[in-house]
């Protein structure tokens, strides 16, 4: 691997992989050895590092704390059928990162940093990388406002980090999600295509509320009318209307899913008919109603589907049938497994392998 960019390496003394038992994993346990640092001061870019895995020491007024100039990225590497690393889409991944700091007015770590960062930490960290079906190495990528003053102001220092940790495959189980025309999670002109902490902060509350009452998420409406769904939980959301992949156009308030636009692909070019429109409340009503509607599920990197089991709108528990292998969410989910651990060709260039 040819890099442009100077990454001064600290290797750990001891590994602590050997600590790890693989086939008992839990999402966000356990961190690999190293993580990337580079702090952003003075206008620009110091020197990139890649260290022992350790906490940091913050000053109290660092304002990332205070008023919420924090940006992250959620990806994931995979090890492949034949023993390769392979981080997924890592492009996607980076553009979206830009656009997100761009719109908390942060400093953006060039393209080479943040590709060359991961491929070297990941390099670096290769045995963390699981092969367990369904499991991969999550990589966490991010930037906070790391100056130390504590009057509103946008930051002039940032710190991009960037660590990693072996995850498991998550939500095998059908969820119950509640249509909530209540609470919002993002409105337009506001930050909900950005993945910035605030928008995580605030959907806390309405989704304890949402747990209280038995169900596991919410799926959030239009933040004007309450009439339009846009996203399940933190997840992009899926429906098969009328044998249709249908999932909500991107806009302002929804975030733009690297799973989400991969799925779609996947399904178009399985010859799946997929549309990107307003879905009405009233319409998965209606679906209901005269049975159009046969799946629902939510499309992200930590579970890539979640199936939907219970669609609660106004009162009444909508069910849906059981999935089988059959199902679209599953064909299109097992197709996208073998793809990133090569067991099928990667006609899109999704895959970078180390
Ligand atoms: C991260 C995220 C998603 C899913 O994006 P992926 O790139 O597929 O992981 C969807 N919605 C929100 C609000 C998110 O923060």
């Amino acid at each position: 691997m040819e890099l442009i960019t100077d990454i001064k390496v600290k290797e750990a003394k001891h590994s602590k992989v050997h600590e790890v038992d693989f086939n008992a994993l839990e999402f966000g346990k356990y961190v690999a050895d190293h993580m990337f640092i580079c702090d952003y001061a003075d206008g620009e870019w110091q020197q990139p590092m890649i260290a022992p895995f350790a906490n940091l020491s913050l000053n109290p007024a660092t304002l990332a704390l205070h008023y919420g100039q924090t940006v992250f990225e959620g990806m994931k590497a995979f090890r492949m059928h034949d023993g390769r690393v392979n981080i997924f889409r890592i492009e996607k991944h980076y553009d979206r990162f830009v656009r997100s700091l761009d719109r908390m007015c942060m400093a953006a770590p060039p393209k080479e940093m943040f590709i060359e960062g991961l491929m070297k930490l990941v390099e670096l960290d290769k045995a963390w990388a699981p092969g367990q079906p369904g499991s991969a190495l999550y990589l966490r990528p991010f930037v906070y406002a790391s100056e130390a003053k504590f009057g509103v102001k946008i930051s002039e220092q940032y710190r991009f980090i960037i660590f990693t940790g072996p995850v498991p495959e998550l939500y095998a189980k059908p969820i119950k999600v509640k249509v909530e025309t209540n609470y919002v999670r993002a409105v337009k002109g506001g930050t909900g295509f950005a993945k910035c902490g605030g928008n995580y902060g605030g959907a806390y509350y309405p989704t304890k509320l949402a747990r209280e009452q038995g169900y596991d998420q919410v799926l959030w409406t239009d933040g004007r009318e309450n009439k339009f769904i846009e996203e399940s939980g933190m997840m992009n959301v899926m429906f098969v209307i009328n044998d249709t992949l249908v999932t909500p156009p991107l806009s302002d308030s929804i975030l733009d899913g690297v799973t989400r636009d991969s799925l779609l692909t996947l399904a178009g070019n399985l010859d799946y008919k997929t549309e990107e429109r307003p879905v009405s409340v009233e319409e998965l009503e209606a679906s209901f109603r005269n049975k159009a509607i046969t799946e629902a599920f939510g499309a992200g990197t930590a579970a890539v589907v979640a199936p939907i089991q219970t669609i609660h709108i106004n009162g009444i528990d909508y069910q849906l049938p059981e999935y089988d292998a059959d199902s679209l969410m599953n064909k299109i989910k097992s197709k996208l497994g073998k793809i990133r651990t090569g067991l099928e060709e990667d006609i899109y260039g999704w895959n970078c392998l180390l």
